[in-house]
């Protein structure tokens, strides 16, 4: 059995601080400073670039990939890291598309991440051969899946709301209907049981700074699955995922396995960060962590339900519907939320009127919950966001 306690005490909270917002940016797991300090002096400083064989590095994004792999039912092999998740879903789309034929649709929600949405409008523009984005309700897309339908690509988890789709049952309609899919785990790796070998996607892609706690601008990962893996076609054709990268052919030919979904030189030391920000989870299992995260999510919800008749919950009240985290609207969310990060407790904002709250019992306990609830109620309740300092709008909401 996971101590909550004990796995608290792997992350650097500073004092003072409730941090809800581990859903968008996770917080500094100890161990991770002095990995990057041994990086940078031992690997770089005294090996240069004989580091690229001796310190492992070339390997980094095979390794790291299959521990994250573990963390979403992913075989070995089957999961690469690299690049930013805007990337990954360009590849994984594309590579979707090439598998679909003639279908021309690609199928999400209206509840996707915009950028997912951008990069499927990006490349139907420079494929420039009559694709077309259609985006429907998430309650809908079950009714939405048809034979016209080449790609099904939705994020398991919406950014906004928490509310989680049914991996398993749409990708089974899906693939009855010969559509492609891809899942986007942005907010489900490290926040809930993904089983990709269960689900049977054909991709999946997410990114590593949420959850996971790799830092900010973490290499996001790429799942194939692994019958596809030497037929997925790697629009992004760099030299790391050639079969021979250091025979320096002029032509491309993919590698065999996931290696032709890596692109060019990784990020060693971010890399390396994330792969030292995974020891977080020795001894932890995903689902201890998810009925725990169900526990706190549901006392967080009865508080703030009980003490502010004015904030509506947009989450699923059902947990089994919803990911890792609360949002509530409420007419003054900005301010509300600028006020209470200025009293310690840290979540955040998306517009037009949410208010987010992530739930990551690896270093959140029902304490911080019964105190980040209390001190939201006096703010609403007592209208301290009503306060001119508050209203400011920062870059980054
Ligand atoms: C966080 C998030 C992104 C961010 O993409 P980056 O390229 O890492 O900036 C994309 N898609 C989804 C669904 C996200 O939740």
């Amino acid at each position: 059995m996971t101590n909550f306690d004990e796995t608290r005490s792997r992350f650097q909270i500073p004092d003072g601080v409730i941090y809800l917002d581990g859903n968008s940016l996770g917080p500094l797991p100890r161990g991770v400073q002095a990995r990057a300090a041994e990086v940078m002096q031992h690997d770089w400083g005294t090996q240069l670039i004989t580091a690229w064989n001796k310190a492992g590095w070339m390997d980094l994004p095979r390794r790291v990939g299959d521990r994250v792999g573990g963390l979403i039912g992913a075989p070995a092999g089957s999961v690469v890291m690299g690049d930013t998740l805007s990337v990954k879903v360009f590849q994984a789309l594309s590579a979707a598309l090439k598998l679909s034929g003639d279908r021309k649709v690609i199928l999400s929600d209206t509840g996707n991440f915009p950028s997912d949405l951008y990069m499927a409008q990006g490349l139907i523009a420079a494929l420039d051969q009559g694709h077309q984005l259609r985006t429907v309700a998430p309650e809908a897309v079950t009714e939405a899946l048809s034979e016209d339908v080449a790609v099904l690509m939705l994020t398991h988890v919406d950014y906004r709301t928490g509310r989680m789709h049914d991996m398993a049952a749409l990708t089974q309609k899906a693939q009855a209907l010969g559509i492609v899919v891809i899942w986007d785990l942005a907010h489900s790796a490290g926040a809930v049981p993904v089983d990709l070998t269960g689900a049977g996607p054909e991709f999946a892609v997410g990114c590593t700074y949420k959850y996971l706690n790799g830092g900010p601008g973490a290499p996001a990962f790429i799942y194939v699955r692994p019958d596809l893996q030497d037929t997925a076609f790697p629009v992004l054709s760099g030299w790391l995922g050639h079969e021979a990268p250091f025979a320096f052919d002029a032509d491309y030919r993919p590698a065999a396995g996931i290696e032709r979904m890596r692109c060019g030189t990784p990020p060693v030391i971010q890399m390396s960060v994330l792969d030292a920000a995974l020891d977080a989870w020795d001894g932890v299992t995903i689902a201890e962590v998810r009925a725990q995260s169900i526990a706190l999510s549901q006392r967080f919800i009865a508080a703030v339900e009980a003490a502010c008749p004015d904030l509506t919950l947009v989450s699923p009240r059902d947990p089994l519907q919803r990911g890792s985290q609360v949002s509530f609207a409420f007419e003054h969310g900005y301010p509300a939320m600028q006020a209470l990060i200025a009293r310690g407790v840290i979540g955040d904002f998306r517009a037009p009127d949410i208010m987010r709250f992530g739930i990551t019992p690896l270093y959140l306990s029902a304490d911080d919950i019964d105190a980040a609830a209390a001190q939201l109620a006096a703010i609403v309740n007592d209208r301290l966001w009503d306060s001119d300092q508050y209203r400011a709008r920062n870059a980054v909401t």
